[in-house]
């Protein structure tokens, strides 16, 4: 948590200085469902689609970008499989007017800069858990469940309690040569934080900074010290796009290896 150089308007500063993006959660951030059975896994498929962006891999020995995890003894980044779409479904209840664009903007930021596809599969009534699976076929068949974006509140979901207005969290999966990926995921906003910042002048800007911040999480950037990144933990009023370090780092996320079966 910090606190951000000083706005004009004392009453936007007293606002904004709860606008506090929360940390990487240790839920989905464990092994409680990394390894799972091959019970518990949806049927393999192959990997079939087309990298958009092939960045450089960047020495990890920059510190305006961070990863949330590497691949076992190696500084690869743990990431999403770049040649698969990433399929996410929305939970609408609760969204603020415009809130449905404001996650579509934040996942093109996020999509142009690692390559990513994001394919929107719809809406959902499913409710956000720290302990949600990655494999839900009840509700989404025998694939991977999609990333859930919900907007939420404390009382329903417990980690966004106090100033922490997003939330998102992952599970890496093992892959057959003892590699990691990710393959769902979540991200939770609060309501009622989000409602209130959009009435601010740079609201909506400040809140599409939020949710950008929060998928890049969800695809495997941590929290950095440099407040010029997005991935610093506070939202700030002025620093409301990508920053050089978010960039190499998404870029070098969605750079990495294609799996054949997953
Ligand atoms: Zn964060």
């Amino acid at each position: 948590m910090s606190t951000f150089p000083g706005p004009r308007t004392p009453t936007l500063q007293v606002r904004l200085l709860v606008l506090v993006l929360a940390a990487a959660l240790p839920f989905g951030y464990g092994a409680y469902h990394r390894f799972l059975p091959d019970t518990d896994r949806p049927t393999p498929t192959s990997s079939s689609g087309e990298r958009l962006v092939m960045a450089p891999l960047q020495p990890p020995s920059d510190p305006r970008y961070v990863f949330r995890e590497y691949q076992p003894q190696s500084r690869e980044p743990v990431a999403f499989d770049p040649c698969r779409a990433v399929h996410y479904v929305v939970r609408p209840d609760g969204a603020p007017q415009g809130g449905l664009a404001l996650i579509t903007g934040a996942l093109a930021d996020i999509s142009a800069a690692t390559g990513l596809q994001f394919v929107d599969d719809g809406t959902t009534d499913e409710a956000p858990s720290e302990a949600r699976p990655n494999f839900l076929p009840d509700r989404y068949g025998d694939r991977w469940a999609p990333v859930l974006i919900a907007w939420s509140t404390p009382a329903e979901f417990e980690p966004l309690s106090g100033e922490v207005i997003g939330v998102a969290g992952n599970a890496p999966v093992a892959t057959e040569d003892g590699q990691l990926a990710l393959v769902s995921g979540q991200v939770v906003l609060d309501s009622d934080q989000l409602t209130d910042v959009l009435k601010f002048v740079s609201g909506r800007a400040v809140a599409n900074a939020t949710i950008t911040h929060e998928l890049g999480h969800l695809v495997g950037l941590a929290h950095v010290d440099d407040e010029q990144q997005l991935m610093f933990p506070s939202a700030r009023p002025l620093v409301n796009t990508l920053g050089r370090g978010d960039l190499t780092g998404l870029a070098t996320l969605g750079s990495g290896r294609c799996f054949d079966d997953l």
